[in-house]
């Protein structure tokens, strides 16, 4: 038998979030966020399953060109735009639409020989601090765009620093107010944080990411009671039982002692496989369907659960380290960080089973 660690991907569960995103935002027009690898799902499958969306936003042309040639015809959008003019020709050929968010790719665009028209996302900068052009300067490079005959249409766009947490999406609305005509022009504005609870970002083009992998952008709502299925399941076996007794001590570094008499499984799945190695002892994890307990520090292939409180559970007991029954974003907040960079960092050695239900 293969190595038991796999990730299981339904790609009922990626159309149904993609409802889900629908429902919230009648009338927009939606950008699937695929970027990259689609969070870790696969750019081809997660495309195929969103394939009703209007649009795929992706990071790297090369990406981009691999869409179009499995046959994708949608709009794909270049989510940070050209990032050297030898990307225009590539773009144009192809219709990728560019987000705008510097100077220097105005520069590449007011430059480019083409007969094609592209459109344009011109990006604001609202308050996030990270691409784009101050509100002030928009209309002025509104009118350069629109003067250049490589551009078909604008689009403006900006994205929220604090649409997940208290702070909010109004504070950056209103920076965007004071862009003249502002009300006037199309927009592309929401994240999945924005699009599930701030109903004015409703507009124009959505650009809903993790909800659509179905996994919760906030630490205080989990996936559940949005209504989103986790796409990715990361499943495994215990390969190993240990019986230690009290001062023994488990994993590098000894980072664990033992204190009663414990039962430890050694788990099939370690930081090459993309499981964070920062999680500490007390990370949830499910064993035969059952929560326990990680201990001691994660290895590259393997890491140890507590199966004391678990006595039919041996080797071969099936491991979920996250998905169903147990949120990625759980196991996240435990590892101080978010579900987007677990299930972005699936290794590439990890095999995937497509679920098709
Ligand atoms: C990644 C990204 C998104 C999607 O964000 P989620 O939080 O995953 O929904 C939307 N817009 C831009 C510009 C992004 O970079």
């Amino acid at each position: 038998m293969s190595r038991p660690l796999r990730a299981r991907i339904r790609t009922s569960a990626l159309a149904h979030n993609l409802g889900v995103a629908w429902r919230l935002a009648p009338g927009c027009r939606l950008m699937a966020v695929v970027k990259a690898n689609g969070y870790g799902h696969g750019l081809l499958r997660s495309v195929a399953a969103f394939a009703q969306a209007d649009a795929f936003a992706v990071l790297e042309i090369e990406g981009a060109v691999r869409l179009r040639e499995a046959g994708c015809r949608r709009e794909i959008v270049l989510i940070e735009g050209l990032f050297e003019a030898g990307e225009l020709p590539i773009a144009a050929e192809h219709g990728f639409s560019l987000v705008v968010h510097h100077e220097h790719q105005i520069a590449m665009l007011e430059a480019a020989r083409t007969e094609h028209r592209l459109r344009v996302f011109l990006k604001v900068n609202s308050g996030m601090n990270r691409l784009g052009f101050a509100p002030e300067r928009v209309a002025r490079v509104h009118a350069r765009l629109d003067a250049c005959a490589a551009v078909s249409d604008v689009v403006l766009m900006t994205h929220f620093a604090n649409a997940d947490d208290e702070l909010g999406v109004a504070w950056q609305l209103e920076r965007l107010r004071a862009i003249p005509g502002s009300r006037r022009l199309p927009w592309s504005l929401a994240n999945s944080a924005a699009l599930i609870r701030h109903p004015l970002t409703r507009c124009g083009w959505v650009r809903p990411g993790i909800m659509l992998y179905g996994s919760s952008p906030f630490v205080d709502e989990p996936a559940q009671v949005l209504g989103l299925q986790p796409a990715m399941t990361l499943e495994s076996r215990v390969i190993a039982t240990q019986d230690l007794r009290p001062g023994e001590r488990v994993g590098y570094g000894g980072a664990f002692t033992v204190r009663k008499p414990m039962r430890v499984g050694i788990v099939a799945c370690g930081y090459a496989d993309g499981y964070p190695r920062h999680a500490p002892a007390g990370t949830p994890i499910l064993i035969d369907g059952q929560r326990t307990r990680t201990l001691g520090r994660v290895c590259m292939d393997a890491l140890f659960a507590d199966l004391t409180d678990l006595p039919t559970a041996g080797v071969g007991a099936p491991v979920v380290l996250w998905g169903d029954g147990l949120p990625v974003e759980e196991v996240a907040a435990a590892a101080g960080t978010v579900g987007y960079e677990l299930l972005c960092a699936l290794a590439q050695r990890v095999p995937i089973d497509e679920i098709h239900d």
